[in-house]
């Protein structure tokens, strides 16, 4: 199993906090068998811990969404860079998306075949680039640019994931990985973050749905749609139909009701969440923090995989509704 590596604990200006999620959708206990449980909350705990060896060492929020998202791209329970769902021609294209709420910095990459950490390479176009937001190609030539190494195509496949594709491959039908009928479910993976300096990101990255098509673009790569992080406010990552939570413009949303609307974090969220998704058709969840640290993950699914962290509390674990 990868390790990450943990620094010493200094005095806290604020107290940070991480929370992550590998994606919402029928999550069903029944489904479910222990040691798969365990794989999950092991994925998740790790992409904790290497996001808090950042936090916990004075470094930033966003140097922690980016470790903890590419944690969880490397492991193939989740859809997202090794072990991400097929595209109708059986191939795999992956979004992502990084905002650092400091100067609400941020970077994107849509449709990539070949970058193994689509995150790291969001993280290169919001620093490196003077641009938001590369496409396919062209964001593989600039990752070329900036020193990344490709991988084939074929890094991505798994057989779990072919065989979710051979189903639907003659169909015109799409699926959310995570809602289909199997015994295992995944997803899209992100992660949010609160700095001791208060600063706030988030990040989020994805294979999509299966069996997507004519260049498919998912709310995972969009800012403000999967992805939005704003210092003061919030960091969002958010996780379900894609297609209604563009629509939604469903991160910015919660900030915008945060600071506009004056709600709280929960009342914003459940907002979202529960009334707008919804009313547009839609359905997912997300995970959210604000500028106390304060952490909330509400999903309007069956379950959602999730995990938070507050400086000197418990790690929170949670796969179904009640927990
Ligand atoms: N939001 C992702 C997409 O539509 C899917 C997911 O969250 O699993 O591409």
């Amino acid at each position: 199993m990868p390790r990450c590596s943990f620094f010493n604990h200094m005095d806290s200006k604020r107290p940070y906090s991480i929370a992550v999620h590998g994606g919402a959708g029928t999550i069903l206990r029944e489904a479910m068998n222990a040691e798969l449980e365990q794989h999950y909350s092991e994925a998740l705990t790790l992409a904790i811990h290497c996001g808090e060896a950042i936090l916990n060492n004075g470094g930033k929020a966003v140097d922690a969404v980016e470790a903890a998202v590419a944690t969880l791209e490397d492991s193939e329970l989740f859809n997202a860079g090794k072990g991400a769902v097929f595209t109708n021609d059986g191939t795999h294209e992956l979004d992502a998306s990084i905002m650092d709420g400091h100067h609400r910095r941020a970077g994107a990459v849509a449709g990539v075949k070949h970058i193994q950490n689509p995150v790291k390479l969001c993280r290169h176009i919001m620093e490196h680039s003077g641009h938001v937001f590369m496409l396919g190609s062209g964001a593989e030539q600039f990752a070329l640019e900036q020193g990344f190494g490709l991988v084939e195509n074929s890094f991505f496949s798994t057989e779990f994931r072919r065989e979710q594709w051979l189903k639907l491959k003659d169909t015109d039908v799409t699926a959310l990985d995570h809602s289909a009928h199997h015994l295992r479910k995944f997803g899209t993976v992100g992660a949010v973050a609160y700095d001791r300096n208060g600063n706030l990101a988030a990040a989020t990255s994805t294979g999509g749905i299966t069996n997507k098509r004519y260049g498919r673009v998912g709310d995972s790569a969009i800012i403000g749609a999967g992805t939005y992080a704003e210092n003061g406010i919030c960091a969002v990552s958010a996780t379900g139909y894609g297609e209604f939570f563009i629509r939604g413009v469903a991160a910015y949303e919660v900030a915008a009701l945060i600071k506009h609307a004056k709600l709280s974090l929960q009342q914003a969220c459940n907002e979202i969440i529960f009334e707008a998704i919804p009313k547009l058709g839609g359905d997912g969840g997300l995970i959210a923090i604000n500028n106390k640290g304060e952490i909330y993950m509400p999903f309007n699914t069956k379950g959602m995989y999730r995990a938070a962290k507050r400086e000197n509390e418990e790690l929170q674990l949670g796969i179904y509704e009640d927990k």
